[in-house]
C-alpha cells in the first residue's frame, strides 16, 4: 500500500485513524508502520542556530568550496571569522549525533558511505566541471559523465556532485527543517550525511533550464532520462521501492 493509499483508508477508519495520527504514521519497506521519531525540542532550537551558521560559513567559502569542504577546515574557517562565529558545542554534540547515530531507526536502510565526520577530498582526486559549482570525481564518475553527456546531448547538466560530510550535514539539515523536526521524514527524501553516494562517487544529472523540477518524478518525463534509460553503462541508484528506504530519484546516477 502506498502511502497516499494509506492515508485514504485510515480517513474512512476514524478509530484507527486517530490511533495513528497521535503519533505520525510512516509505512517502511516492509509495510510495517513505525512511528516517526522527532528531533526533540532542545536539540530543535540548535538545529537552527546550526543552520544559520552553515548558511554564513557557505556564503564565506563559496557554493563550490562547500561541497568538498572537510569539517576541520569548517570549524578553522567558523572559528577565525566572526561573520561565522564557533560552532557551539551543542551544534557539535548535534552534529555528531547526526553524523554517527545509527538511522534505522528512522526508516533509513542505506549502508554507511563514509565513517569519518573529518572525511578529506584532495584536490588532485577530483575535477571541478565548468559552470556547474560542482566536482566529480576523477576515474569512472568523471568518465560516465563525459560519455553520458556526448550520448544524451549538451542539454544533459550535473545537478550536484561530489558532497562532502558538511555539505550533506547541511542538506540534511535543511530537511529536517522543512519536516518540523520528523527526521524519519527527512531521511526518505536525503541519506543521512554518513550515507550518502555523493560522498564517494555518484552524481546527479538533469535538464538545463529545468531548475528544481529536475529533482522531481517529473524529470523521467524527459527526452534526457529517457535516453539515460538506454544506456547499459548508466544505472539508477534509488529505483521506485528501493531498499534503502529512499524516495524515487530517477536523476541519481549510481556509479560502481
Ligand atoms: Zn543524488
Amino acid at each position: 500500500m502506498n502511502r497516499r493509499n494509506f492515508l485514504t483508508f485510515t480517513a474512512l477508519t476514524p478509530l484507527f485513524a486517530r490511533d495513528l495520527m497521535a503519533v505520525e504514521d510512516n509505512i517502511n519497506l516492509n509495510n510495517e508502520i513505525t512511528n516517526s521519531v522527532y528531533l526533540p525540542q532542545k536539540e530543535w532550537n540548535t538545529l537552527v542556530m546550526l543552520r544559520n551558521r552553515i548558511r554564513a560559513l557557505k556564503k564565506y567559502v563559496g557554493f563550490a568550496n562547500f561541497n568538498i569542504l572537510s569539517f576541520n577546515d569548517s570549524l578553522f574557517y567558523a572559528r577565525n571569522y566572526s561573520a561565522i562565529g564557533k560552532f557551539t558545542k551543542d551544534e557539535l554534540t548535534l552534529i555528531d549525533k547526526l553524523f554517527y547515530e545509527d538511522p534505522q531507526e528512522y526508516g533509513f536502510y542505506g549502508i554507511k558511505t563514509c565513517f569519518n565526520l573529518n572525511n578529506k577530498i584532495s584536490k588532485k582526486d577530483i575535477k571541478k566541471i565548468p559552470r556547474t559549482g560542482h566536482y566529480l570525481f576523477r576515474g569512472k564518475p568523471l568518465e560516465d559523465y563525459k560519455r553520458l553527456k556526448q550520448d544524451v546531448g549538451s542539454s544533459l547538466i550535473l545537478t550536484s556532485g561530489i558532497r562532502n560530510t558538511m555539505k550533506q550535514l547541511s542538506l540534511y539539515c535543511d530537511k529536517i527543517y522543512k519536516h518540523k523536526g520528523n527526521i524519519t521524514r527527512a531521511s526518505t527524501s536525503i541519506a543521512p550525511p554518513a550515507y550518502s553516494y555523493h560522498t564517494t562517487s555518484d552524481f546527479d544529472v538533469g535538464r538545463k533550464g529545468w531548475g528544481h523540477k529536475n529533482f522531481t518524478a517529473q524529470f523521467a518525463q524527459t527526452k534526457e532520462f529517457r535516453k539515460i534509460r538506454k544506456l547499459n553503462y548508466i544505472s539508477m541508484r534509488y529505483t521506485i521501492n528501493n531498499q534503502d528506504g529512499v524516495r524515487y530519484e530517477p536523476w541519481h546516477i549510481k556509479v560502481i
